[in-house]
């Protein structure tokens, strides 16, 4: 069963690499510039296991009880850095704090507060990424700071104890993530002439990291693609 999820895994992992390779070069973009972020969220705590083995450095979960859950049991993987890309409400900031590296979802000024109180009290260091709303009609559903008070809530994490890392997003449904992600872009260029160490674009998932890679995403959040159709929906 392992074994034959093992090989699973490497033969999904060696497609997206592929993927990954030709839109860097169809994008003039070396390869290192851009990290993959292995989303494990709803597959269990071996397959966390068998990814760290192949070679994953990045896993990324978007429930904190699911993930605090895995990784109870036995620890982060050794050198795997976690990534939380969920909604998060701000009486779990403290609960993330304990084992995330990076929260890509911060999309509004009581999260910094919070997050900044929960990494003091676990003694970790934290790199918060602003999450942008790329819909044009904002419902709210997939969380995200309007970009129009996107560059105060990145001034305002650069004066916390935490580090500003950049930007994050998720194209929105039913829409061109090429047009959505040049958007992004253009943000993210804005937050940089003030912050110029915010340096991470979090875009692009299974079905659109190649348009992400042109627009210059640093960081892919694949689930899919690699682990296979998640068990349920929400
Ligand atoms: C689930 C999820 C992903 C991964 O999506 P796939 O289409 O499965 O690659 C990426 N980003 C966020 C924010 C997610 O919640």
């Amino acid at each position: 069963m392992s074994a034959a999820r093992r090989d699973e895994l490497a033969a999904n992992l060696a497609a997206v690499e592929g993927r990954i390779t030709a839109a860097c070069t169809s994008a003039g973009r070396a390869r290192d510039e851009v990290q993959l972020v292995v989303v494990t969220k709803f597959f269990p705590r071996g397959d966390l296991d068998l990814l760290a083995g192949l070679g994953v450095t990045e896993i990324g979960e978007n429930r904190e009880q699911e993930a605090a859950a895995k990784l109870a049991d036995g620890g982060t993987p050794a050198g795997v850095r976690t990534h939380f890309i969920g909604q998060l409400q701000s009486k779990k900031a403290n609960a993330v704090a304990r084992w995330a590296d990076v929260v890509q979802s911060v999309d509004r000024s009581k999260l910094v507060n919070a997050l900044a109180r929960g990494a003091e009290l676990a003694g970790r260091d934290l790199t918060l990424l602003v999450q942008v709303d790329l819909d044009p009609e904002p419902d709210g559903r997939r969380g995200g700071a309007d970009p129009a008070d996107v560059p105060a809530l990145a001034d305002e994490i650069a004066g916390s104890p935490l580090r500003l890392g950049g930007l994050m997003a998720v194209a929105p449904l039913d829409a061109d993530p090429d047009a959505a992600f040049e958007r992004l872009a253009r943000l993210h260029e804005r937050v940089l002439a003030d912050h110029p160490d915010a340096t991470m674009l979090s875009a692009g998932m299974s079905g659109d990291l190649e348009q992400a890679v042109r627009h210059g995403a640093t960081h892919l959040r694949v689930g899919t693609a690699i682990l296979g159709t998640r068990p349920s929906h929400r």
